[in-house]
């Protein structure tokens, strides 16, 4: 019997033996007078807390000694599936949120296989895991003004990609994007809030001459730009895509209906 097996057996007997008590702890609470009863109840607090986390630590033992295998990634197809499948959940009220449990967490905790990458705008109205329904290590996302295709996002994109193995990556922009209306006034920020403008002033140049609503219009040029950006400025991006091991797609996520659609 190898060592693992050795430590799970002796917590399972451990766990068996414990349990057993359990009836026993609890009558000793019911059999007493009220305050007695309260006093008792402290004392074996602790024990019966300890009692009730057995099965947690057995479950990370057993983890730990064997941790799960990496996956085969998600193809970028069926990850943009899944993708849409979620936000239709969401848009229709039926979250599973089948990845938020404490054994997921477990499950999670010593290595990391999302299935896709995602470039969003920082806006507080469009969380990631909420609007697709995904959970714990499903998603390895960036978030950013404008969903901008900054150096350092490509960079950790470029980690997604190539060191985890994610074979999608979404940029995801929204309608009434506060940092593209900034971008198209042309508006002078304090600090370092207008970082992102210079990103995002190409797309302007863009669309300006087009008919229709110049912010509307922005948002998704800008979600086209932010994308072709990710894919010719970044050679690993670049060579993952011509070795058909990534695909990358942008889309607008609307505030009114909660509804994600693909643009480019
Ligand atoms: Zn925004």
């Amino acid at each position: 019997m190898s060592q693992n097996n050795q430590v799970q057996q002796s917590f399972l007997e451990k766990k068996r033996l414990r349990d057993q008590k359990i009836p026993h702890l609890l009558q000793q609470v019911e059999r007493q007078p009220p305050v007695a009863a309260i006093e008792t109840r402290t004392r074996n607090r602790d024990r019966l807390d300890d009692l009730v986390q057995y099965p947690n630590r057995l479950s990370q033992l057993a983890l730990a000694a064997n941790p799960p295998e990496k996956p085969q990634s998600v193809s970028p197809d069926a990850a943009l599936q899944r993708l849409l499948e979620g936000n239709q959940r969401f848009v229709d009220g039926a979250y599973q949120n089948l990845q938020q449990s404490q054994s997921r967490f477990q499950e999670t905790a010593s290595a990391q296989y999302p299935f896709a990458s995602i470039l969003g705008c920082a806006d507080s109205r469009v969380p990631t895991e909420i609007i697709f329904d995904q959970g714990v290590g499903d998603l390895f996302v960036i978030r950013l003004a404008g969903n901008v295709a900054s150096q350092t996002a490509i960079g950790s994109l470029e980690f997604a990609t190539s060191v985890l193995g994610t074979q999608l990556i979404v940029v995801v922009g929204h309608s009434d994007c506060g940092a593209v209306a900034a971008a198209v006034k042309g508006e002078l920020l304090p600090g370092q809030i207008g970082g992102f403008l210079e990103n995002i002033k190409p797309t302007v140049a863009r669309v300006k001459d087009k008919t229709g609503d110049l912010k509307a219009n922005t948002v998704i040029a800008n979600i086209q730009y932010q994308a072709q950006k990710l894919a010719e400025s970044s050679t690993i991006l670049a060579g993952l895509i011509q070795a058909g091991k990534l695909k990358i797609v942008g889309g607008q996520y609307d505030l009114r209906t909660g509804k994600f659609t693909i643009v480019t």
